[in-house]
This record gives structure tokens, C-alpha cells and sequence, in this order.
């Protein structure tokens, strides 16, 4: 399927403008999309919602058979897949790889158990209503609207994609005007496997995302910045949208005394650096305990001295996918340094024009940028604790709440339940975004609502809950010829059940 029959039907539509994806190691273009108006998108809606009354009327089992065969096809070809992002982002072919192999084990994840999660099943019905028989069974909203961000252009949609689907919706998904190359590529290896528009892209820039949000879906999905999420949210009130946002973070690494300083600095390093720190759950701040700190600096700046950011398509560290983002990356730098922090590996002058080598900064005042905003480079700031009190207490200190980190032997758990994030990897990072069953997501500017596991399958369904009468109930309360007798009766029933808690403690 060519890139042309990908897109939407344009009928009287006139054919619309189009915008080039650039390889933003080199400048080239990696490709050319169309971009699609409101009308494009209202239309690509409406066969969504005739496929998706196709599509949510098969069973669970019959949903997974397709949907494995489709992570059938998508990790057959994991490495042209893994090309296109590596053109349209920079990131190097290893990543890309991880990645998609990430989303495909999601996929089938959410393929494998949205029966168990989501199908018809008995719930306690309670002594005051032992006659019903209780069920709840969650059922598919009917068309979500994903858009996408550029960074993970395939693991980030595809945790609401995959999701959504299993739960038996159909998706129009709007990815990022700097990956929509991604996105067709997906939904074109849909259409090989299913011959109806279930999974549909439609391409553009921000308007095209806008115009989504206006088409009458039953649900919005957004990853991106937390000021694109407000806008995404206020446009949804309009029409009562439900929205689910995934809006970024400043996330915390915190290095207890007892911790293998090793696996820590490696943590560290590759928590902030990995994707060129183009990473929504990525480090950005680091907390050590004063104990280990010099000495986990000494490792950390000796660590990060022997990895860089170059264009050949080996390195380690791609280029910054997105042009506007090397202004903030400096800014936060600038900031950092003229309020009196120190770089001891990068600096101003490592952000370049395409690429940003790894920055480490150090006494840099709280109020400073580079501790409240999200960065989205190759930096890390780290700071000294005295001890983990006043870690927990800095790490839980920002508008931001999504992931974390934890190093230490003894007390990770204890620290871990400490975190008001909605995430926390112990000695490891962003380790529970690889786990499946674990939800994914944040609270705060971080946003709200979870993909992944059986949350993210829920968040793209509706509750019907069913009481079905199994016998004559022994009072008769929800009728007008209710007795005073069995109110009375009920009186004594609820005392007895709940009446023993209700004294308060001495
Ligand atoms: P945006 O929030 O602007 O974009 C995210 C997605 O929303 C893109 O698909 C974008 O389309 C779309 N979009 C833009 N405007 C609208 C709108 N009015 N209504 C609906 N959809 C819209 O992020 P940027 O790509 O500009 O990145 C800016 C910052 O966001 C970064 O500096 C970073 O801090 C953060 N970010 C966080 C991510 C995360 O994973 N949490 C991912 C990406 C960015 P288009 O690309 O075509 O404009």
C-alpha cells in the first residue's frame, strides 16, 4: 500500500498541501505527507466508526488472532520499521530496534489478555443485596484519536494503539509532523492483515492534531508537552471528550549510600542520556547521598566523558530530533550556569547545531531550570543529600510527577513507596515501561490516565455494570410498598454489619 492510498479519501476535498519529514542527522528529507484538514479527518473518523461497530463486534479471541498476526508481520520487518524512525529521528539503529521490539511485546500483551481484563464477569453483590446477581464487563468507547509524539514514535502511540484496540476500538492516529513516516508505516502493515479502516493515520501538522480533537471521537489519547496538553483537554470539554494525557517529566534518580555505584552512574548516564534525553521518563535529576557523592561523581563525569553525540550512525548518541528543542536544551544550561552551577562534563558550548553532547551540572540553585523544566537533552543535574529524607522530600518537590529511579541494597522499597510518582524503577531505569502488565503514567503536569496493563486496557472502555434479580429479595427496599417491618429489619442488618467501626478511637 502506497503512501497515497494510506491517506484518507479526499472526495470533494481539495487535495491538501503537503510537508516534508527530515533526517535530522543530515537535513535530507526522509519523506513527503500529505496534511490533512478538518475535513480529511471528520471523514477518516466516520469510517472509523463503521469499522470499529465491525471490529467491536468480534470476540476477544477473534481480535487477538488478527492482532497477533499483525505483530506477526510488524516483527518480521522490525528492521525496515526500525529504518524509518531511525531516518525520521536520528536515533541510532539499536534504539530503534529496542524500541520496537518494546511495542511488540505490548501488542501482544494487550492482544493475549484484554478477554481476562475486560469480559463479563461476577462481582460480589453484598448481604444487603444478596438477591442480585452482580457483572461488570467493560466495553469498547468506539473511535479513539491517538496523536503521537516524535521521540518514541512507535513504543509511545503504540501503548495507546495496541491498547485500544485489543479493547475492540478503532483508532485514527495523527503522529508527529516529524514522524509521520512511522505512522503510515503502521497503519499500512494494519491494513495488510485487516482489510477494513481500523487503524487509520492521518498526517499534517498541528492544526491536523486540533482537528482531531474536533471530529467526534469517544476518546483522545495525547503524548506530548503539557502546554499542547491543556490545549488538547480545552478543545475536548467542548463536546465532554474524555482525554488521556501523557504530557512529559522531570524525572529523579536518587543514590542511597549503600548503593553498587556502578550500576547507578550506569543507570544515571543512560536514563539521561539514551535518545539524546529526548525521553519523557528519562533522568533529569540526580540525588546522591553525601556519603557516595564524590566519589559517584568522579564515576559518573568519567562515564559520560567517554560516550558522544555524533553523526555517524554507530553512535551511541543520536542528533536532537526536534530543531526548536537545542534553544531550551542551551537555555536550561545558561540558566543553570549564570545562577552559579558548575558543567563538569559539556556545558554552553556542547549543544551544537544538530547534535548535544552529555552535560553535567552541579551546584546549580534549586530555582534554576534545569531542576523545575523538563529539558528533553543530555544533561543531568545532580545534587548532594544529606540523606534520604530530604531525597524523597526534592524528588517529590515538583510539578512534574511521572517516573523515577532508586538505587540502594537495602532500602529501595522502602524509599520507592515514598516517590508521589506514578512510576519507580529499583536499581534500574525506566525498567517498568518494558514490563507489560505495569501501567504507564503520571500525576501532575505529568498528566493523567495510564496505557498499559490492564489499566491502559480499561482506559479505553466504558464500565456496564448488570444486576440481575436471582431470586425475591428478603426485604423489599427499592419498591413504594416497602413495609416500615423491613425497614426496621434494615436498620438492624446495617448495625450489625457496620455499626462496630463506627465509635471513634479512644
Ligand atoms: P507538542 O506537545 O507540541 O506535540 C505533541 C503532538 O501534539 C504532536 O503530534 C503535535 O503535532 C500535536 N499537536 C500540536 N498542537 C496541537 C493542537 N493544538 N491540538 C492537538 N494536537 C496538537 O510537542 P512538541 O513536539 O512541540 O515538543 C515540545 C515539548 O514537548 C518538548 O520540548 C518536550 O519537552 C515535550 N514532549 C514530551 C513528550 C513526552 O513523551 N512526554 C514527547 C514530545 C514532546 P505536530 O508535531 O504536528 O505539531
Amino acid at each position: 500500500m502506497t503512501l497515497t492510498d494510506n491517506a484518507p479519501d479526499q472526495g470533494a476535498v481539495a487535495r491538501p498541501a503537503t510537508f516534508d519529514s527530515l533526517n535530522p542527522r543530515t537535513g535530507d528529507v526522509a519523506g513527503t505527507y500529505p496534511v490533512h484538514g478538518e475535513a480529511d479527518v471528520r471523514a477518516a473518523v466516520a469510517r472509523a466508526r463503521e469499522a470499529s461497530a465491525w471490529w467491536g463486534s468480534l470476540s476477544f479471541d477473534e481480535r487477538e488472532d488478527r492482532l497477533t498476526t499483525w505483530k506477526g508481520v510488524v516483527t518480521r520487518r522490525i528492521a525496515q520499521l526500525a529504518d524509518v524512525m531511525h531516518q525520521e529521528t536520528g536515533k541510532p539503529h539499536g534504539d530503534a530496534m529496542l524500541e520496537c521490539a518494546l511495542a511488540i511485546d505490548h501488542l501482544a500483551w494487550a492482544a493475549k489478555h484484554a478477554g481476562k481484563v475486560l469480559k463479563r464477569h461476577k462481582v460480589p453483590s453484598g448481604l444487603v443485596m444478596a438477591n442480585q446477581k452482580a457483572t461488570v464487563e467493560y466495553r469498547p468507547l468506539g473511535v479513539i484519536g491517538v496523536i503521537g509524539p516524535w521521540n518514541y514514535p512507535v513504543f509511545t502511540p503504540m501503548g495507546s494503539i495496541a491498547y485500544a484496540l485489543a479493547a475492540g476500538n478503532a483508532v485514527v492516529f495523527k503522529p508527529s509532523e516529524y514522524t509521520p513516516g512511522v505512522g503510515v508505516w503502521l497503519a499500512d502493515t494494519f491494513h495488510e492483515v485487516i482489510d477494513q479502516p481500523v487503524l487509520q493515520v492521518v498526517t499534517g501538522l498541528g492544526d491536523t492534531g486540533a482537528a482531531l480533537c474536533r471530529a467526534g471521537v469517544d476518546k483522545i489519547a495525547f503524548t506530548g508537552s503539557t502546554g499542547t496538553g491543556k490545549k488538547v483537554m480545552a478543545a475536548a470539554a467542548e463536546s465532554l471528550t474524555p482525554v488521556l494525557i501523557e504530557a512529559g517529566g522531570k524525572d529523579a534518580l536518587i543514590v542511597d549510600e549503600d548503593a553498587d555505584l556502578d550500576a547507578a552512574v550506569d543507570g544515571a548516564l543512560w536514563g539521561a542520556c539514551a535518545n539524546a534525553g529526548q525521553t519523557c521518563a528519562g533522568v533529569e535529576r540526580v540525588y546522591v547521598h553525601e556519603r557516595v557523592y564524590d566519589e559517584f561523581l568522579s564515576k559518573v563525569v568519567a562515564a559520560a566523558q567517554e560516550i558522544d553525540a555524533t553523526d555517524d550512525p554507530q553512535a551511541k548518541i543520536g542528533p536532537i530530533t526536534m530543531p526548536g528543542q537545542l534553544d531550551i536544551i542551551r537555555r536550561h544550561i545558561d540558566d543553570a550556569i549564570t545562577k552559579g552551577g558548575r558543567a563538569l562534563v559539556g556545558g554552553p558550548e556542547a549543544v551544537g547545531e544538530r547534535f548535544v553532547q552529555p552535560t553535567i551540572l552541579v551546584d546549580v540553585p534549586q530555582d534554576s531550570s534545569a531542576w523545575t523544566e523538563e529539558t528533553f537533552g543530555p544533561t543531568m543535574t545532580v545534587a548532594k543529600v544529606k540523606d534520604m529524607d530530604e531525597a524523597v522530600a526534592l524528588t517529590n518537590d515538583s510539578r512534574y510527577a511521572l517516573g523515577s529511579a532508586v538505587f540502594s541494597k537495602s532500602r529501595g522499597m522502602k524509599i520507592a513507596e515514598r516517590l508521589r510518582v506514578g512510576m519507580t524503577s529499583i536499581n534500574g531505569v525506566i525498567t517498568f515501561a518494558g514490563v507489560p502488565s505495569l501501567p504507564f503514567g503520571g500525576i501532575g503536569d505529568s498528566g493523567f490516565g495510564r496505557i498499559h496493563g490492564p489499566d491502559g486496557l480499561k482506559e479505553f472502555t466504558y464500565a456496564h455494570a448488570i444486576a440481575r434479580q436471582r431470586m425475591k429479595p428478603l426485604l423489599a427496599l427499592t419498591t413504594f410498598k416497602r413495609t416500615e417491618k423491613a425497614e426496621q429489619q434494615l436498620g438492624k442488618m446495617i448495625t450489625m454489619l457496620h455499626g462496630r467501626g463506627s465509635t471513634l478511637p479512644k
